[in-house]
């Protein structure tokens, strides 16, 4: 029998939370799903709208301006500037990190991210899952790439290494590997508990095989818009999970309990 879902406790990440100021985070896929429905309103999905945004998103000194000086003519200011207001209250703590974040740190591009990246990678995150998931889900293999950080930390881990890389072996009702894993199973898609499986190998092996695969990231924000956009740039139909916020060690120095939606989780794979 299924287990039922565990607690869902507010989490805080270091630069972001998708629950907002609430205890719950549908609020954050409700706003998200309105923005992306009126860009796609104003602008066919297409993979070169989200690649307009992918190159838009690096410029970040330009994205500050695009705020203060918004040309409604203009494509991407305008998505920008439509999108950044409803977005704030999820990455209120990004300016504070990027203050602290000492100089030396700031060539590695997650942890520098800013704020108005964060907003057009959320929007990027959608565009991109609403674009390949039929795709993905038609693939003959479905690979889910899960982060170690969302175990849970307080029983010692079974999982196993097991073909391509970890597996849980369900140890822990109140794991949310544990539960995203039941729930991938559950559509055909292999969980694995990303720990250096090698992609070549894999892509190597699907083609020899003519086989086709997709691969489903979950991740914080950061993290999953490079993933996603890696698969994009391989021809991998791709979709991707945030994280309810960043709390691993990278961003911490040290693990927080961290968790995803599960009912978000089961809808996008519906
Ligand atoms: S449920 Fe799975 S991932 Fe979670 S602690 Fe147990 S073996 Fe590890």
């Amino acid at each position: 029998m299924k287990p039922s879902h565990p607690g869902y406790l507010p989490v805080t990440g270091k630069t972001y939370t998708l629950f907002g100021d609430g205890d719950s985070t549908s609020g954050y896929y409700e706003t998200i799903r309105k923005l992306a429905d009126e860009v796609t309103n104003n602008n066919p999905l297409t993979e070169e709208l989200i690649e307009e945004i992918r190159v838009f998103s690096r410029g970040k000194r330009n994205l500050r301006k695009c705020l203060k000086k918004n040309d409604p003519g203009d494509r991407m200011p305008a998505i920008l500037n439509l999108i950044d207001p409803h977005l704030r209250e999820y990455t209120e703590k990004v300016d504070e990190h990027l203050k602290k974040l000492p100089l030396r740190k700031f060539w590695d591009f997650r942890l520098a991210t800013t704020r108005e990246q964060y907003h057009l990678y959320m929007l990027e995150i959608e565009l991109t899952n609403r674009l390949y998931v039929d795709k993905f889900l038609k693939a003959d293999r479905k690979i889910a790439l899960l982060p170690y950080c969302l175990q849970d930390f307080s029983v010692t881990c079974k999982a196993d290494k097991n073909g391509f890389d970890y597996q849980c072996k369900h140890c822990s009702e109140i794991c949310y590997q544990n539960h995203a894993s039941l729930i991938l199973e559950e559509h055909s898609i292999e969980p694995y508990i990303w720990m250096g499986g090698d992609m070549k190998q894999l892509a190597k092996y699907s083609f020899h095989e003519n086989r086709t695969f997709g691969i489903l990231g979950i991740a914080c924000i950061p993290e999953l818009i490079n993933g996603m956009r890696t698969c994009r740039k391989n021809h991998i139909p791709v979709i991707g999970f945030p994280l309810n916020g960043n709390c691993c060690i990278r961003w911490h120095g040290e693990f927080f309990p961290n968790s995803i939606d599960l009912e978000e989780l089961e809808r996008l794979l519906q």
